[in-house]
């Protein structure tokens, strides 16, 4: 299959605040998914119906660790960047579902300080080991920049994660250049030298984001989070004659908000708002995604323009890049009509 999208669906296994649900209501825990061995059909079942049968680009079954899901689904986008082009990874579900412990792992592996990265550490880490290792390799071969930025879209409100100046009100303006493309003005740009360093800065970066202390962070499930990765490598090819040559790749990382719906969170105010816009940008990038994985994609009819998401999103989706989606559920009967509604939402992807 020669589609811009993979589409993988990952089943996290039962952990005990499911089972504290069930026990609410006095009944024994009870699994609504069904993983084939073939690990491409996905079953999604409950009592007195039918059986829903769903086809994924690959299912990911809850017993499969964190490397594996890396060496699985995640180093081909990396290899992707180090190759020029660029690489998407979008981690989509309901909260608690395991989109954060795809993208960045679990809460020790975020809260870890040390040499390498933490067993539990998700795409992320794993992906910035592969990219310092690569450079590693090739130093004597050419010259390599990494680049990062690292945001927040809240309420269509876009916030730099790596500043802890002041930001403006009504947050950060997308822009456009005719020549480089879309851009955030004002965004922190910083050049990473090691992967200690940037692993740092991650970390840091998404502990504020989840503990949140401060207004703006208070919701990290209610936000998007984006993270870029951008590497440019240099090099002299031997002539004659001698040509300068350059290659630029960008790695996005996207920790989407809750696709929950509005009836489930009790909305209204605040939250009301809070879910119409996480509804609006959810729902936009469904419709780009849609519409670029037709066959007869015409990307000047694909509806990036409709949140600022998929605004932002623009380059990393259309182009020449490669998109990855993680679309994640939990396996509680409890969940299945938010895990019916993320399969269909993956669907449309494929
Ligand atoms: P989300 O970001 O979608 O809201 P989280 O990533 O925070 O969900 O996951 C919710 C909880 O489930 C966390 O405690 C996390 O550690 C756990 N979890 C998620 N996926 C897995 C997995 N594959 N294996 C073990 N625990 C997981
Ligand atoms: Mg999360």
């Amino acid at each position: 299959m020669d589609s811009r999208f993979s589409v993988y669906v990952r089943v996290r296994p039962m952990i005990k605040e499911d089972v504290v649900l069930f026990k609410k209501i006095s009944q024994s825990p009870e699994v609504c998914t069904k993983c084939h061995e073939d690990s491409t059909h996905l079953y999604l079942v409950k009592p007195y119906f039918d059986d829903r049968e769903f086809v994924f680009d690959r299912v990911i079954s809850p017993e499969i660790s964190q490397p594996e899901v890396f060496d699985l689904v995640g180093r081909n986008v990396v290899d992707e960047v180090i190759n020029g082009y660029n690489g998407t990874m979008i981690a989509y579900g309901q909260t608690g579902t395991g989109k954060t412990y795809t993208v960045f792992g679990s809460r020790s592996a975020i809260d870890y300080y040390g040499e390498g990265y933490h067993e539990e550490g998700g795409v992320v880490p794993r992906s910035i080991h592969r990219i310092f290792e690569f450079i590693n390799e090739n130093i004597e071969e050419a010259q390599f920049q990494v680049t990062i930025s690292f945001m927040q879209i809240y309420m269509e409100t876009i916030t730099d994660l790596l500043s802890n100046k002041p930001q403006p009100k009504g947050g950060l303006q997308i822009r456009e250049d005719p020549k480089t493309g879309i851009f955030v003005g004002g965004l922190t740009q910083k050049i990473i030298q090691n992967e200690q360093e940037l692993m740092y800065i991650i970390q840091e970066a998404a502990r504020t984001r989840s503990t949140g202390s401060t207004s703006m962070n208070k919701n990290s499930s209610r936000s998007h989070a984006v993270l870029q990765i951008f590497l440019e490598q240099r090099w002299i090819e031997e002539g004659p004659p001698k040509k300068r040559r350059v290659k630029r790749g960008l790695l996005t990382i996207v920790d989407l908000a809750g696709s929950e719906r509005l009836s489930k969170s009790g909305s209204e105010g605040l939250r009301l708002n809070e879910a119409k816009n996480i509804n609006k940008s959810i729902s936009a990038l469904g419709n780009c995604v849609a519409a670029l994985s037709s066959d007869n994609a015409n990307l000047s009819h694909v509806p990036f323009r409709d949140s600022k998401l998929t605004r932002l999103l623009t380059d990393s989706l259309g182009g020449n890049s490669k998109t990855t989606l993680y679309a994640c559920v939990g396996p509680s009967l409890l969940n299945y009509d938010e895990t019916y509604s993320t399969l269909l939402f993956a669907t449309r992807a494929m």
